[in-house]
């Protein structure tokens, strides 16, 4: 929903960039910008119960994994003198202890904001909820009210993780059915009892690996008979001994009561329809993600899964012009903290440019 638009409106500063979301490819972008002295303000979402619900709190999916194995510069290793000495004492006081293995996903998102921050990037806590594209300066409206005009915007809303839609996951959400394992794992109730996975890609076989240090044992359900993880993911969730998988499998129901919340599911073979049922404390959906566009619906040139359309072959263009698009929002191929980190540095230099052109410095 649009927020109401404040009194003070016309006389909210005109901004030269802003950049919404507060993934890899935002603080990559923030990072450029603010070197290039465009002075980038950054909307890194709201922290609230819906966003919390939804997985799209500040910072992104990475703040939801765990170590992060495959984002160059950071191999195996001790940074906790790293972390204490590149953040500040307070924000380090709010994160958790660091494990001694290398870099994890929350890790390197305070790292890359406070990095943008030291180059003067200006952080915002809160939602953009609509856009006017039709004008320049561009009209952005928050959350919480506030109205920014902008010359350029970079979109980096990331995506955000699927459910099902049964009634019975819904019924059960918070109450054992989750979809990140980094979020709820530790939850006593989970403890020493059988989980539940959903999924065949690398989220699912990480979520399931995770699950693996609490759970008695982990049902990993796969709607087909070959994962669709990497090897070297797929590997590790073959040889891990607490974790079973069960292939040709879809979650039919999740079982329960209100006591208890989630006490087992029933299972549907994928082959010939029969259905069984496993007893588990907890149902953790890794099935992919849907984009974080619902409020560029009608602004900007979507995609048939609703992701940011590129309009340029190696640009991060959109159909408006102005408007650049980086990271998961815009791709459903490559997906990675890399990738996304890559194209925001892209969406930088192609709106610093594009700034340029237009005679904004
Ligand atoms: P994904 O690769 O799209 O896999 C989604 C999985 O969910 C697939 O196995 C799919 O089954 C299954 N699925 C989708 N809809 C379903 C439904 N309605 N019912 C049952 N199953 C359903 O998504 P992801 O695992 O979240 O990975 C996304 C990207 O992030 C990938 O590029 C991945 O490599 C990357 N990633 C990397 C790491 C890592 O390297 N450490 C960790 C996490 C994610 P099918 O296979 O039958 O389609």
């Amino acid at each position: 929903m649009a927020a109401a638009e404040p009194a003070n409106a016309d006389k909210q500063p005109l901004e030269r960039v802003v950049i919404i979301g507060s993934g890899p490819a935002a603080w990559a972008a923030a990072i450029y910008t603010a070197r290039a002295q465009l002075q980038p303000l950054v909307f890194e979402g709201a922290i609230t119960e819906a966003n919390r619900l939804d997985g799209t709190l500040p910072l992104g999916q990475l703040s939801l994994t765990t170590e992060v194995e495959n984002y160059p510069g950071f191999p195996a290793g001790n940074l906790q003198q790293f972390l204490d000495t590149a953040l500040p004492a307070d924000e380090r006081a709010m994160m958790a202890p660091h494990t001694g293995h290398g870099v994890s996903g929350p890790e390197l998102m305070e790292l890359m904001r406070r990095q943008a921050k030291n180059f003067g990037t200006r952080v915002v806590t809160d939602d953009i909820v609509d856009v006017d594209f039709t004008q320049r300066p561009f009209t952005l409206k928050s959350l919480e009210g506030t109205v920014t005009k902008a010359h350029a915007v970079i979109v980096a809303t990331g995506a955000r993780a699927n459910y099902l839609g049964l009634p019975s996951e819904e019924a059960y959400k918070n109450r054992g059915v989750s979809a990140c394992a980094v979020c709820d794992g530790a939850l006593p109730r989970f403890r020493n009892k059988p989980l539940i996975v959903i999924g065949g890609g690398d989220s699912a076989v990480e979520e399931a690996t995770y699950l693996t240090k609490f759970a008695s044992r982990v049902h990993l359900i796969h709607r087909r008979d070959a994962l669709r993880a990497s090897k070297i993911m797929a590997k590790r969730a073959e040889d891990n001994e607490k974790i079973q998988i069960h292939w040709n499998s879809q979650l039919h129901e999740v079982l329960g009561d209100d006591k208890s919340g989630v006490t087992g599911v029933k299972l549907e073979s994928t082959t010939d329809g029969a259905i069984r049922t496993q007893e588990a404390t907890g149902v953790f959906l890794a099935i992919g993600h849907t984009p974080n566009t619902r409020f560029l619906e009608g602004k900007l040139e979507l995609t048939p899964k609703k992701y940011i359309q590129w309009t340029t072959p190696q640009r991060t263009y959109t159909s408006v012009e102005g408007v650049f698009a980086a990271g998961d929002v815009a791709d459903d191929y490559y997906r990675q903290a890399i990738t996304a980190a890559g194209s925001g540095c892209m969406a930088a230099l192609d709106a610093e440019r594009w700034l340029a052109g237009q005679g904004i410095e």
